[in-house]
């Protein structure tokens, strides 16, 4: 049987592209190395359907603004699983953000948002679960959303299967050969190979993305160059009833950290850090650990200790090169194809777990140009309610 579409990876890109695809009635194939979907980074985000306030700092209108758009939609279609949650901003005397300066970006969020935000009046500081007010100048409160990133993917992949995809798990994909008129996969699963034929590939492979890359012929090269960064995040106990997520600059270097309440504990998180092994071994390090526990320390009066660390996770960000910090470079996704408009695989960098469905319909957009309109009916993402 020969499929339109295989999409290699069930994290939430390769779930989105299989949702997508179906729905316009392509003959889909998920392929997942694992046993189960959402094993590489898509279970191990922050877990924010978000905007990200702090991609206005480095000018990123149009990606905060897609997100929004794409945090209203997940809002209706998967209220289940998205929710808003207030965010708490402290600004002191020695922040490096000043307080007009939030409140200016904070504005822009609201306009692009349609949610509104406040400053919290001094008489209400002492009830925000023992943040510490000497030098306290201000506190801002807007709305954000929160997920569970594992079920999300989970949903949309149960979505994508409920318009016809098919998915196999514990089906590593070894090869990949491209030819002029369809794309054979070779993969291995419960011992054996298989080879499986289609018309066109997306490699939604997450931080294993250039792994793919180098398992294809012909050798592709004109591939962006990548940098893997590590973020952890830290479960501890919560000390006390939390109001909402806290939105902490790191007194170290600036970076946003977030305190946000998680299944009955706190989840505070996250770094970045250069990695270069494995991706399938990524874990947390004791400097990662010890950086979070310093900034939690630093705003919150019940202060806290390695013992108090209940578990931690590592998930990779996949960034495009540069000198800068991992912090300022571009969140965006890139979509690029193997032989420019001869091209039959198209390998899918980075982006959000909040603009899955968003970046789907980028490559649906690229798909339609070369893969014949199917007949029959076809449904808008826009409009699929999740599982
Ligand atoms: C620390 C951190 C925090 C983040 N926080 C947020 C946030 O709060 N909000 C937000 O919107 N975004 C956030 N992101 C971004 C978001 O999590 C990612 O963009 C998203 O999860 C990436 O999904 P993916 O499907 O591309 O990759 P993955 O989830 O890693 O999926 C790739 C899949 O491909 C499979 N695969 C790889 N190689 C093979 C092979 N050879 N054969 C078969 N299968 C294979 C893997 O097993 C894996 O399941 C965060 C990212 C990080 C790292």
């Amino acid at each position: 049987m020969e499929y339109d579409l295989i999409v290699i990876g069930a994290g939430i890109q390769g779930a989105g592209v299989a949702q997508a695809a179906s729905a316009q009635g392509y003959r889909v194939l998920v392929l997942e190395q694992y046993a189960e979907p959402a094993q590489g980074t898509s279970s191990r985000s922050s877990k924010l359907i978000h905007g990200g306030l702090r991609y206005l700092e480095t000018a990123q209108f149009s990606l905060v603004y897609e997100c929004l758009q794409e945090r209203k939609r997940l809002l209706k279609n998967a209220p289940h699983l998205v929710k808003l949650v207030p965010f708490y901003i402290p600004v002191y005397h020695n922040s490096h953000r000043k307080p007009w300066k939030i409140a200016l970006g904070l504005a822009l969020y609201s306009l692009l948002s349609f949610t509104p935000f406040q400053r919290i009046p001094k008489s209400q500081w002492s009830s925000l679960n023992g943040l510490k007010t000497q030098g306290l100048k201000a506190v801002f409160k807007y709305y954000d959303g929160q997920t569970d990133d594992k079920k999300l993917t989970q949903a949309v992949l149960s979505s994508a299967k409920s318009l016809g995809a098919e998915v196999i798990f514990s089906a590593h994909v070894e090869s990949i050969e491209i030819s002029p008129s369809s794309c054979t996969t070779t993969l291995l699963t419960k011992g054996k190979k298989h080879s499986i034929k289609s018309q066109f590939i997306v490699n939604a492979a997450g931080p294993w993305v250039e792994s793919i890359i180098q398992k294809t012929t012909p050798v592709i090269t004109a591939q962006p160059k990548v940098d893997l960064v590590q973020g952890t995040h830290i479960i501890v106990p919560k000390t006390n009833e939390f109001l909402g997520m806290y939105y902490l600059e790191a007194p170290q270097d600036q970076r946003a950290v977030f305190v946000m309440p998680w299944e009955n504990q706190l989840l505070i998180g996250t770094t970045e850090l250069a990695y270069n092994g494995d991706p399938a071994d990524v874990a947390p390090l004791e400097i990662e650990i010890e950086y979070l526990l310093s900034v939690y320390n630093h705003y919150f009066s019940a202060s806290l200790s390695h013992a108090d660390v209940i578990s931690s996770f590592a998930g990779l960000r996949v960034l495009p090169q540069a000198d800068s910090s991992a912090f300022s470079r571009p969140r965006d996704t890139l979509l690029v194809g193997d032989n420019g408009d001869k091209s039959r695989m198209f390998s899918l960098y980075g982006g959000k777990l909040t603009a899955y469905r968003a970046t789907a319909e980028k490559v649906m957009r690229r798909l339609r140009r070369v893969l014949p309109v199917k007949s029959g009916k076809r449904l808008d993402t826009r409009d699929l309610r999740l599982p």
